[in-house]
């Protein structure tokens, strides 16, 4: 190997770690307005893959709050009933875009997201999106207006890709149960900290998890303290300060 060779090898690969994105996690919260007495926040429940929390959809029926949630197209056709369910509460309801296959929006050969692959190309990210959202659309009668991602992660040009298909990515600010993995206590602790105008991440696909008893138990707390639940489409949605602004 030359020197020339060698030198020009090791000037491209500071170039070559920059070029691989590192993907984000978008954070926003609700637009609510100061002079509202009643506290708001957004419930947004993610249908990944898998089953259904009917204990956790029945809870939410029985108190009246209203939830986002976001389905694949995967999930849609496995859980009919949930759907049909979900459907005859559209009043609480709202259905929106969680991806045809629950693909993570990263995009390049071997990206990653928590052991998820992610797209090869854009053209593969734009068609998880379009079959998502057909699906969606399927299902309500109605199109689609949100994007969530598998996991929650983006790189920078995913984002522009999604928004300009015409869909708003769905971002949050508290993580309510880490995808459905932390214990009772942990997810009420979590709902603890909410805030007015937050939008709260959980998940409605794995019934054997703790995720139902902790929201539940979190969120009638929350109803005591006086907060009202909204979906995304009700309201606007903004980037969150950064902490401690
Ligand atoms: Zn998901």
């Amino acid at each position: 190997m030359s020197r020339s060779f060698l030198v020009l090898l090791v000037a491209l690969l500071p170039a070559a770690a920059i070029a691989e994105p590192r993907p984000i996690e978008v954070h926003q919260v609700l637009v609510v307005s100061a002079s509202g007495d009643a506290r708001l926040a957004a419930l947004t429940l993610d249908a990944c893959d898998g089953g259904f929390d009917g204990d956790l959809i029945g809870f939410l029926i029985e108190n009246r709050i209203a939830a986002t949630i976001f389905a694949t197209k995967k999930w849609l056709d496995r859980n009919p009933a949930a759907v049909a369910l979900l459907k005859t509460h559209s009043d609480l309801f709202d259905i929106e875009n969680h991806g045809a296959n629950h693909v993570p929006a990263v995009i390049g050969r071997n990206r990653k997201v928590y052991g998820i692959a992610g797209e090869a190309d854009v053209a593969h990210l734009k068609r998880e999106v379009t079959r998502g959202a057909a699906a969606v659309s399927a299902v309500t009668g109605s199109p689609a207006r949100w994007y969530r991602g598998a996991t929650g992660e983006y790189d920078p040009e995913a984002i522009k890709v999604i928004e300009a298909m015409g869909y708003k990515v769905a971002g949050f600010s508290v993580n309510a149960d880490d995808g459905a993995t932390l214990s009772r206590r942990r997810v009420m602790a979590r709902l603890k900290k909410v805030k007015d105008g937050d939008i709260i991440i959980a998940h409605l696909n794995r019934p054997g998890s703790e995720t139902a008893e902790g929201l539940a138990a979190g969120l009638k707390q929350l109803l005591d303290q006086g907060f009202r639940f909204v979906k995304l489409n009700d309201t606007g949605v903004r980037p969150q300060p950064e902490r401690g602004s």
